[in-house]
């Protein structure tokens, strides 16, 4: 019988990936068209400076999926044909507050400290900086960079899952939207919105801001919510930018994405000309010659957050088999979730420990 994965974002798509390698028969079901899609809108970072700045095993956990994406990029290049960009120069924090730079300066010292120095970051100053990035412009005080950081195209991560996991024999029904789940243990039947039944032996739950509404038939309390991310993209440009910031960075076809704000909309996946144009300056703050680029995108879309930022994995205590998987960066983690997940979904004696992201931390 099969493992049913509901939800074909990157979540989905990269334990699949991970599952189908490990012999698993797998049916992705991915939802209606209008559903909410974090991996459709989002940075494309593999961020990990000043992840876990107050939780070192988030740190950790961020650090071990950037050291497995260059394997884990290749794989999907020599699987699917498809180039996913990923890029491993490491990235560049911009500032434009002194006090603001100390004080993240000290919280990276802090966090390195408690990761037996494990954790590479220099703090530049203004003139260093412009050694390295000589577009930046006057008000950058200096930067932070870090050689663990990295960037992909997303879309093209997603293309490349999506046949990765259909060339591995997997199923992927998109349309597919799951409207119950009766839950037993080791025992599984969903129910379609068109009245089709799949019934499988074990499941996973990765369905982003949708997998609320299956939580409890699973046994999970889910305590997601949405948060807005509104970005910018401009013309195409010659290739300036080899680092990637948290706000700024240049895509591979040479566009140069701008974002993302951080905003409890509730629900609200529209864009606003204020959120742009305070994007547009801070881009401009950095990099001057961006003012006379145009613009020639702009989108929102929502993040999926738990109430402290980490990632939730759990495993149904009322129905064996079923596994609720969810994070706010889950491109960072992708490799991760392909490589290492899988283990654990399938409770296999080499599983990464997990157990500090799962729900009951927040039963205090
Ligand atoms: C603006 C922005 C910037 C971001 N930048 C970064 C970044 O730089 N780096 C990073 O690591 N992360 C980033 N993220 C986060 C990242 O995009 C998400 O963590 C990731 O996309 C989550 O993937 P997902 O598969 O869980 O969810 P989604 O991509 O939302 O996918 C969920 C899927 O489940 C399906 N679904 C929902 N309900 C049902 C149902 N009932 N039945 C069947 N299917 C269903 C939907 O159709 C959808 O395809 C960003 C997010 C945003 C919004």
């Amino acid at each position: 019988m099969a493992h049913i994965v509901i939800g074909g974002g990157v979540v989905g798509l990269s334990i699949a990936y991970g599952l189908l390698k490990r012999g698993k028969d797998v049916v992705v079901l991915d939802g209606a068209d209008d559903d909410f899609r974090a991996s459709r809108g989002n940075f494309g970072l593999i961020w990990i400076q000043g992840k876990g700045e107050h939780a070192p095993h988030y740190a950790t956990w961020s650090r071990r999926s950037a050291d497995l994406w260059a394997g884990f990029a290749k794989d999907l290049l020599v699987e699917t044909g498809v180039d996913v960009a990923y890029q491993d120069a490491g990235g560049i924090d911009y500032f434009t507050d002194e006090d603001v730079l100390e004080k993240r300066g000290r919280s990276l010292s802090q966090l390195a400290q408690q990761l037996d120095d494990d954790y590479p970051f220099e703090i530049l100053d203004h003139s260093k900086l412009k050694a390295l990035v000589p577009e930046i412009g006057p008000k950058v005080v200096g930067g932070i960079y870090s050689p663990m950081d990295g960037h992909v195209n997303p879309l093209s991560l997603l293309r490349a899952l999506s046949i990765a996991v259909r060339n591995a024999g997997g199923t992927i029904r998109t349309g597919a939207q799951v409207i119950s789940v009766g839950a037993r243990d080791r025992d599984f039947s969903v129910l379609l919105a068109d009245g089709a039944k799949i019934d499988g032996d074990a499941l996973v739950l990765a369905a982003g801001l949708g997998s609320v509404e299956l939580a409890e038939e699973l046994g999970f309390d889910a305590p997601i919510r949405p948060q807005q991310g509104q970005v910018l993209i401009t013309e195409k440009l010659p290739h300036f930018l080899k680092y990637p910031s948290g706000t700024i960075r240049q895509v591979n076809e040479g566009g140069v994405q701008i974002g993302a704000s951080k905003s409890e909309a509730g629900t609200n996946d529209s864009e606003d000309i204020a959120t742009s144009a305070s994007l547009a300056q801070h881009a401009i703050d950095i990099f001057p010659h961006l003012e006379r680029v145009k613009l020639v995108r702009s989108w929102a879309a929502l993040r999926i957050m738990s109430p402290d930022g980490y990632p939730i994995y759990q495993r149904s205590q009322s129905a064996r088999g079923a596994s609720f998987v969810t994070c706010h960066s889950g491109i960072t983690l992708a490799a991760a979730h392909a490589s290492l997940m899988p283990d654990w979904i399938l409770e296999r004696n080499r599983a990464p420990d997990v157990s500090q992201f799962s729900e009951s931390r927040f039963h205090v």
